[in-house]
């Protein structure tokens, strides 16, 4: 909730690397440009499944 996405409508795709939960597959880290947008990380785990997804953070 709260989250807001006024920029999607001027960034082309290829300019946002996510980085996806390899249990549940949900975004975890959404990065766009050089900075991150949404972190779902909790301790370097999936805030969703528990997953260690940590890789290059
Ligand atoms: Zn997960």
């Amino acid at each position: 909730m709260g989250l807001k996405y006024a920029f999607l409508g001027n960034v082309p795709p290829g300019d946002y690397d996510y980085t996806y939960c390899p249990s549940c597959g949900k975004p975890v880290i959404k990065r766009e440009y050089f900075w991150v947008s949404e972190i779902n990380l909790k301790g370097g785990r999936c805030a969703y499944c528990g997953e260690r997804v940590l890789d290059h953070y």
